[in-house]
C-alpha cells in the first residue's frame, strides 16, 4: 500500500492501535506513544487497522456480554430465591 499515514509506518503501531482498542482517549495514546491526536484519529477514521484484530476484539466484546448477561440472569434467580425464603 503506498499508504502515508504515520500510524502505518509507526514501529509502535501494535501498541497504538492496542490501546485504541482498549478504549483508550486519542489524546491519551498520543501522549503515551508521541503522536499526534489528528494523524490517530486519520489512521483509525481511514480503515488503516488491520481487520482480523478488530473481529477478534469484536468477538471478545459480544463474548463478554453474553457473560453479563448470564451473571444478571443468575443473581436474578438468586434474588427470587431469597426472597421466596423471607
Ligand atoms: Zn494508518
Amino acid at each position: 500500500m503506498a499508504s502515508k499515514c504515520v500510524i502505518c509506518k509507526a514501529v509502535n503501531r501494535q501498541k497504538i492501535e492496542q490501546l485504541y482498542l482498549n478504549g483508550t482517549s486519542l489524546r491519551k495514546i498520543a501522549e503515551q506513544t508521541g503522536t499526534k491526536v489528528t494523524t490517530l484519529h486519520r489512521h483509525f477514521s481511514g480503515h488503516h487497522m488491520d481487520e482480523k484484530l478488530i473481529k477478534a476484539e469484536e468477538k471478545k466484546e459480544v463474548l463478554q456480554a453474553d457473560e453479563i448477561l448470564e451473571e444478571v440472569d443468575r443473581l436474578k434467580d438468586r434474588a427470587y430465591a431469597l426472597l421466596k425464603q423471607s
